[in-house]
């Protein structure tokens, strides 16, 4: 690909040819991102940032995107707020000088919010959204305070859940860490399907209760219902499963989760 460079290939190829040993396949990735609007809108935004303004052309993106806002000290106090030094991220805010070039310049970045009538669920769309340079820093400063915190409490979740496990897989432990959650809406496909059952299949989805326990080691579970109920109606009877049939009398303490993520930065 390097020597002929105009020379087109399909996606594919492409990926055949990647360099297995440095880009693996999302499947055997790990997923070490939050997913959550908090996180990806302030990427969106430092993005966006980015692109229009060379002065920011180094912000961290992606993995690190607190360090652009906290000191050196990366303590506890610089994520709450209470660092005199880090406060008001003055690394980042004071690099921005207003000008003509950047008050009359449009800049456009995106957003996740609440969909209007997004019900219960807080469903949420994906929008554009377009303002000038000093609009998008203003729109970084407010998500910023509660974008560190945010990531505070990440972080200690994982600590914590990193200790519990290591607890909990050693021989003799006592104690198992289970963490649970739904993997929703699949469809049902048969073998040698005709495409007219196209119509018939979305009428069968299945949901899987997932389940991971790290005790004296770890083992993977999982609950399979033709069912699109997910209140506590259909997981008390997936929990009973489990406590009944898979989790040995030997964890006597149980640390139970949902939505926890590791390795958030
Ligand atoms: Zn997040
Ligand atoms: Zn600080």
């Amino acid at each position: 690909m390097e020597d002929f460079p105009h020379h087109k290939i399909c996606l594919d190829n492409f990926r055949k040819l990647r360099p297995k040993r440095f880009i693996k396949l999302r499947s055997k990735t790990p997923r070490n991102t939050c997913v959550c609007s908090i996180h990806a809108n302030m990427e969106f935004a430092l993005k966006a940032l980015a692109r229009a303004d060379p002065t920011y052309k180094d912000v961290a993106i992606g993995n690190d995107m607190s360090r652009n806002f906290i000191c050196d000290g990366n303590k506890e106090k610089c994520f709450s707020n209470k660092c005199c030094l880090c406060k008001h991220s003055p690394a980042f805010f004071e690099k921005f000088q207003e000008n003509e070039v950047n008050a009359t310049k449009s800049v456009t970045w995106e957003q996740w919010q609440k969909a209007p009538g997004g019900g219960i669920f807080l469903q949420v769309e994906r929008v554009t959204k377009t303002g000038t340079e000093s609009d998008l820093i203003k729109h970084i400063k407010e998500m910023k305070v509660k974008f560190l915190l945010h990531v505070l409490v990440k972080r200690n979740q994982a600590a914590c859940l990193d200790s519990y496990r290591q607890q909990a897989q050693s021989e003799d432990a006592t104690t198992a860490v289970l963490h649970v959650d739904w993997s929703r809406s699949y469809l049902c496909l048969q073998q040698d399907e005709i495409y007219a059952a196209y119509w018939e299949r979305k009428k069968h989805r299945v949901s899987i209760f997932t389940a991971m326990m790290w005790h004296r080691g770890e083992k993977s579970m999982a609950v399979a219902l033709d069912s699109q109920d997910h209140t506590k109606k259909t997981v008390i009877p997936c929990l009973h499963k489990l406590f009944s049939e898979e989790i040995p009398a030997t964890a006597t303490t149980i640390y139970f989760l949902r939505y926890v993520l590791t390795r958030i930065t």
